[in-house]
Formats: structure tokens, sequence, C-alpha cells
């Protein structure tokens, strides 16, 4: 069996390896290097605390990999697990963790619902009171993503995946309504399956096969800062889901901040969607509500550096991950969680090849024909 792979993402790269490891012959097409586009801006993060079934049933799968990573890939990816601490402001928000963490624990997830009262059990600077509830999960935590992209690239390779970089896929060829293969570089390449893998680029590689996938970018940033009181590495990873805001201990005391305050935009139209730099406006906005959720981050917060990238976001927050047409495979809108679930997603994107059908996970709530439908399935946890 020939797969082409577009893009040299987590997804990509994670899809590519799984496939050679069942013997499909595959070729990997990046428009520029490995990692140029979302995941090595990603924070990292790997949680099981979803609210979704579906993605509670990707988390678990990928977190398999990710806690035996090393063995398989060679690669330590600085795995760290200090968990996830999810906070509401609001009743509504309390009664929405309820629901998640009954769920999560009938999937067999531990996390645990936790008393304002008790919430500076998990940070220490917490203004407890702005909060009437918690959720906490101590298997959950973050890895290099950087790391684990090599990771996967370097052993792709290693067992025979062809990887070309600067070689972006500019069209997709049909035949009978099938997809057959792509032009890249001047040239026609046919594969019996062609995975779209491309991230934030992903609607408009679907539109060059004639599907119409609703997948859009929105530009998402993050800093890195000393806060006025030094972040403990064993402190959660902590999002006040009201406002979105979300902060995680790095290395020495620092903290990495993100949270959603900006708008979609066209990365190809826009030389700022991957800036190195953050806007002034959103810095300002990111640690006001940091500061509104812990006390570490005073006004004698330093901001060291901070950066840009794109989520690929769906209506419902959910992926799409089904054969579109036959022959053409997506794996697409992860909506800022990519990272984490790109191990499963490897894994199913081979069976869908294979096998015609997914083992691993029931993935039929994640088909496309939910937008035409109405049966969309909203994830609320999402930062
Ligand atoms: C600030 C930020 C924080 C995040 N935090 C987290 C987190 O904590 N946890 C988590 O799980 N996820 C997180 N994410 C989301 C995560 O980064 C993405 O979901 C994930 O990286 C998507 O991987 P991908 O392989 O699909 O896409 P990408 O890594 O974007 O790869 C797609 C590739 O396709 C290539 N491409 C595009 N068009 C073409 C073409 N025509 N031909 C060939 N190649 C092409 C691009 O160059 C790119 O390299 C975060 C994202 C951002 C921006």
């Amino acid at each position: 069996m020939d797969v082409i792979v577009i893009g040299g993402g987590i997804v990509g790269l994670a899809s590519a390896y799984y496939l050679r490891r069942r013997g499909a012959n595959v070729t990997v097409f990046e428009k520029k290097n490995i990692g140029n586009g979302s995941t090595d801006r990603s924070a990292g993060g790997i949680r099981a605390q979803f609210s979704t079934p579906v993605n509670v049933e990707l988390s678990r799968e990928s977190i398999d990999v990710w806690t035996r990573f090393e063995e398989e890939f060679d690669v330590d990816i600085e795995y760290r697990r200090s968990g996830y601490l999810f906070l509401a402001r609001s009743a509504k928000t309390a009664q929405l963790f309820e629901e998640n963490v009954e769920m999560q624990n009938e999937l067999g997830v531990s996390s645990r619902l936790i008393d304002s009262a008790n919430l500076t059990d998990y940070h220490a600077e917490l203004n407890a009171d702005e909060f009437v509830a918690g959720t906490y999960h101590e298997n959950d935590g973050f890895a290099d993503p950087h790391l684990a992209l090599q990771g996967f690239a370097q052993k792709a390779q290693e067992i025979g995946v062809d990887v070309r970089t600067s070689t972006p896929v500019t069209d997709i060829y049909k035949r009978d309504g099938a997809v057959v293969g792509v032009e890249a570089d001047n040239e026609r390449v046919s594969a019996d399956f062609v995975v779209n893998a491309a991230g934030a680029w992903a609607g408009k590689i679907a539109k060059l096969a004639d599907a119409d996938l609703p997948v859009v970018p929105k530009r998402r940033q993050i800093l890195v800062a000393d806060p006025e009181s030094r972040l403990p590495e064993t402190d959660p990873l902590t999002i006040d889901l009201d406002t979105g805001v979300y902060f995680r201990p790095e290395r020495e005391g620092a903290a990495i901040v993100g949270g959603q305050f900006d708008d979609v935009e066209d990365p190809d139209q826009n030389p700022n969607a991957y800036s190195t730099s953050t806007d002034l406006d959103w810095t300002a906005t990111v640690l006001e509500r940091a500061s509104d959720v812990t006390s570490a981050f005073g006004p004698d917060t330093k901001v060291k550096r901070g950066w840009a990238g794109l989520y690929a976001v769906t209506p419902d927050h959910h992926p799409i991950i089904e054969e579109t047409l036959p022959g053409f495979i997506n794996a697409i809108g992860f909506s800022g969680h990519g990272f984490q679930h790109a191990p499963a997603t490897g894994q199913l994107v081979t069976e869908l090849a294979f096998d015609g059908a997914t083992s691993l996970a029931d993935i039929s709530s994640l088909s496309s024909e939910r937008f035409e439908t109405g049966r969309t399935i909203e994830e609320h946890n999402v930062a």
C-alpha cells in the first residue's frame, strides 16, 4: 500500500510512523520544515480531563504511548505529571465539572471534584474566594512537543518513511470520485491513500479534493514569565475555564501563561500569525487574568518571551478523523488538542487505511457528517 501524508507536524509524523509499521510505503510532504506548523509552538499539555467520552478515549490511548515513549522512540520528552486543575467561577461551570468527573471516572480516569475550600491544597497562592469548585487529575501533565515530534520523525525515517521537506502539495488528483494522488514539486505522485494532516491549512488542502470541511485557523499566543513569586514545579497546570486563562510551571520558578483572547486569522495573509513576540494588549490582558487567579502573578511579574501559533478549530472543538472520500483520509481540526492526541490519531489513521474501520476507539462521532446532520458534540474543556 502506498500512502502520501500531507504535513510534517506531529499528526502527520505519527500517522506516517504507524502506517509504516503496519507495512505501508509512506511519503510525507512538508511545505517547509518539520515542525513549521503548530506543533513546536504548543504548550505541550497532555490530559485526560475532557468533557466528551471520545476525547477522553483519545487521551487514554495517547497517554499509553506518551508513558512508554522513551522506550519505543529513544527520546526523553520530559513528560512531567504534576496534574491539571480546572477552576469554575459559576454554578453552571461547576455543574459541568460534576458531569465531567462522573463520565471520566466511568472511563477509568481518576479525576475528582474539589471544593473551593480545598483549592489552595493544589496551588498555595490561589485566590480561592473567586472560585466555586475545581476538578483535579494527578496524572495529567505536559511534555516537550519539539522533542516528541523529533522522536516520531526520527523513528519514522529509521523504519523507512520518506520525508520530503520544502515540498508543498499543490494539487490533489481524483479518478471516479476517489483520491488517487497529489501534485508536489511539479510532479504527480500516485498513492492508494492521501492523508491530510496539514493542521491550520487543512481546510485549504481539503478543498483541493473538492471537500468542504469546517476547519479554520485561529491565532493563539503564549508567554513565558517570571511571576512575582516562583511557581513550584510540582504545581498543576491551572485553567480558569470561565475566563480561559491558563498557566503552568516552567523550569526555575518561571511560568508559561496562555489564553484564548484573539480571533481568526488567515495565516497566509498575516505575517504576525507566527510572531515570536506577543501583542502588548494581549500580554496585559492575560497577565491581569492570571493575577485574578493567583497572587503569584503580582505587579512585579516579568515577561521573558512569548510567541504565537495557530489552532485548527472546528465548530464543536473536536477533530475530524475519517476517510472523507475513497482514498482521502482527514486527521484535522484538533482545536488545541492535537499535540496530545497525535499518538492515538496516528494509529486510527492507520486502521482506517488498512482495515476501513477502527478498533482502538469508536470515532464515529468524529466524522464530518455531524456538521450536516447537526449531531455535533461540543467539547467544553477548551483553553
Ligand atoms: C499556543 C498554542 C498552544 C497549544 N497548546 C497545546 C497543548 O497544550 N496541548 C495540545 O495537545 N495541543 C496544543 N496546541 C495545539 C497543537 O499544537 C496542535 O493541535 C498540533 O500541533 C497539530 O498538529 P498537526 O500535525 O495537525 O499540525 P501542524 O503541527 O501545524 O503541522 C501541519 C504541517 O502541515 C504543513 N503544510 C501545510 N500546508 C501544506 C502543503 N500544502 N503541503 C505540505 N505541507 C503542508 C505545515 O507546514 C505544517 O508543518 C497548542 C497550539 C498553540 C498554537
